[in-house]
């Protein structure tokens, strides 16, 4: 038995995005760039693409640029509203805490090129508050930046309000929205942002592929030189293939997006009743106002890594902190920002359902982790300290 539960690492392709892609890497090879008909073929096929993953977001298929993915998306975005700040002189920037690393280590670069960077506080619940972002944006603010949703914790930020909000002051504002598109409706010109990045394998597309939207009042910077592919903004042979299987998923993910939604709700709340009977346990980030399938825990005593290899085992697969960060033994920068101390950090397991879950699902992984976590407290050292009292507990 293999029970997926990390879906916020990736998602399985969908029969419908392989479908899509495979007349591209058979037959119809053509490069985009060839003025021959299959040439052309593959031109019209990647431009009908745009359109449906522009409807999706409500934006102008001119402003949708593929990239290799969320990553390249949001390097791309935000380098582009620092290159045009700089321009004007103003090298200021807002993001959070806890955003992707995509986001955080492009900042940092930034930072050491002369820009300011503010952090916003996402609080014990993992939600940026509007009137402290007000607060923080000044005359030389050049971009906000602010993730949709956590890909950890799975919170959703009050994107529409922080949106609204720079519009009114005149910044451009980013938003990292990998783990909402496809998952979470999303307008750009309701919500007010101005880039957004997207990744296809976070909706049941291929790895290696995404979109940047970005509208004309931000001149997007090349990260790539080269032809003149995307508008002279991304050069390299178009990935055909991957570019159909994006559409065709993300065109799939939306049209089933509320009935999904409404169904993963009811199973991560069942998910989180089962897992907050653990003793000692907390769920991380606001409980409502996060994505319908995640649960993310801290579990006081144990280690995360042990956690996940048992559950492995027992043929659940889940994360804890990121799975960039796992490998390292540095606790996960989102669990941090929200407040939680490094032992309590350590402890914590990810859990992100799919649209396929089932309740017998959601009570197999309940009963495991309850079972796993009483084994490794077991034999944990630290634990044994805090039922002797010689540590105090903290959750
Ligand atoms: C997965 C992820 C990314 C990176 O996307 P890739 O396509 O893997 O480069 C960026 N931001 C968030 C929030 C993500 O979840």
């Amino acid at each position: 038995m293999r029970i997926y539960a990390d879906n916020a690492a990736t998602t399985k392709p969908s029969r419908a995005a392989i479908e899509a892609m495979l007349p591209y890497l058979e037959e119809e090879y053509g490069n985009p760039s060839s003025l021959y008909t299959l040439g052309q073929r593959a031109r019209e096929a990647i431009e009908q693409a745009r359109e449906e993953v522009a409807a999706v977001i409500h934006a102008d298929p001119r402003d949708i640029t593929f990239t290799s993915g969320g990553s390249e998306a949001d390097n791309q975005a935000i380098r582009s509203a620092a290159e045009k700040g700089r321009k004007a002189g103003k090298t200021h920037i807002i993001s959070t805490a806890f955003e992707h690393h995509a986001v955080l280590h492009t900042l940092n670069r930034l930072e050491k090129e002369g820009f300011r960077v503010t952090l916003l506080d996402v609080h014990e619940n993992g939600l940026v508050r509007p009137d402290e972002l007000d607060a923080a944006i000044c005359d030389e603010t050049c971009l906000v930046t602010v993730m949709t949703a956590n890909n950890e914790i799975g919170t959703i930020q009050p994107i529409r309000a922080l949106g609204e909000l720079c519009a009114r002051r005149g910044v451009p504002f980013h938003t990292d929205a990998v783990q909402a598109v496809g998952h979470l409706p999303i307008d750009v010109d309701a919500d007010h942002i101005d880039m957004l990045s997207a990744s296809a394998h976070k909706f049941h597309g291929p790895k290696g592929v995404g979109f940047l939207y970005a509208r004309k009042k931000v001149p997007l910077v090349n990260l790539i030189d080269g032809g003149a592919q995307e508008r002279g903004k991304r050069a390299g042979t178009e990935n055909v293939p991957a570019i159909m299987g994006m559409a065709a998923a993300l065109k799939e993910s939306a049209a089933r997006m509320d009935g999904d939604a409404e169904r993963m709700r009811t199973l991560r709340d069942r998910l989180i009743t089962g897992l907050r009977e653990i003793p000692h346990s907390a769920l991380n980030g606001d409980a409502v106002k996060r994505l319908p399938g995640n649960a993310n825990f801290c579990f006081e005593g144990i280690e995360g890594e042990s956690l996940l290899l048992l559950l492995d085992d027992r043929g659940i697969c889940a994360s804890s902190g990121s799975a960039c960060t796992s490998g390292s033994l540095d606790p996960s920068h989102v669990l941090l920002a929200i407040g939680r101390v490094h032992d309590v950090a350590h402890g914590s397991l990810r859990l992100t359902l799919g649209e396929d879950a089932t309740e017998e699902e959601v009570d197999y992984i309940v009963r495991n982790v309850r079972e796993v976590v009483e084994y490794l407290r077991g034999f944990s050292p630290v634990w044994r300290d805090l039922v002797s009292g010689k540590a105090n507990f903290i959750l």
